[in-house]
């Protein structure tokens, strides 16, 4: 069976997503497109996600725990969990890991914390966009080893992308699936990037609003509808 999926969007705990990003907007979207599975993925932290779970839960909607971390080579990998309590303890990691800068809020926007009733529970201090202290390496290693798995994001861009930074993708992190940004066809990626043809890949919105959140135009094909079937079809 095939499902639509959107494995890039940011809630507003992401600076740069809109404040309208929240718990509830976020679902009842995905709901309103028709999506099947999405995955919310903030910049370096996952604080929204328990609140994001519990609204998917009680409206029915399959959402993987996720984080886009921005590794200390300014490399973005879409980081998936099967279950909250490994993203969340990966998050504890990536925290601990972030320089100590506060964020600057007129400049970069508002990081706000959300309950499942959106309303605003706090707000984070620590500026999330910046890059960790953890190398692509380090996050493989720790993503892995917390059950998850690790997709490089956006390769096709020239910003935060594995190939512009590291110039290639080394071969002992074994990836098994790529993301393609919603901007570019995986047609014309490859036309670029030929060897990404070996790769699996995934095409996300990486919405920061939410008319950007994917329709029903990018699709899994699993034999039902479960997040183990998912993570043998990503890994
Ligand atoms: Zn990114
Ligand atoms: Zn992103």
């Amino acid at each position: 069976m095939k499902f639509a999926v959107d494995f890039h969007i940011h809630s507003a705990l992401s600076p740069c997503g809109d404040d309208d990003m929240t718990p509830c907007n976020i679902v009842n979207m995905a709901l309103l497109k028709g999506l099947d599975i999405i995955a919310v993925t903030d910049h370096n932290s996952c604080s929204n996600l328990p609140a994001v779970m519990d609204v998917a839960r009680e409206n029915g909607l399959m959402v993987i725990p996720g984080m886009e971390v921005q590794t200390k080579e300014e490399v973005h990998i879409i980081c998936l969990f099967k279950r909250i309590e490994g993203a969340m303890k990966f998050a504890e990691i990536v925290y601990n890991s972030l320089p100590d800068i506060k964020n600057n809020e007129e400049i970069f926007g508002r990081q706000l914390v959300f309950n499942a009733a959106d309303e605003i529970i706090g707000k984070e201090e620590k500026m999330l966009l910046s890059g960790t202290i953890l190398s692509v390496n380090d996050v493989f290693v720790l993503v892995r080893g917390l059950g998850g798995i690790c997709i490089p994001a956006h390769v096709d861009r020239m910003g935060f992308s594995i190939i512009t930074n590291l110039g290639f993708i080394p071969p002992n992190l074994k990836v098994k699936t790529i993301e393609i940004s919603k901007k570019i066809s995986p047609e014309a990626a490859f036309l670029k990037f030929p060897f990404l043809r070996k790769f699996k890949h995934v095409v996300s919105s990486d919405a920061h609003y939410l008319q950007d959140i994917s329709e029903r135009e990018f699709f899994i094909e699993l034999d039902c509808l479960s997040v183990s079937e998912l993570f043998n079809k990503l890994d």
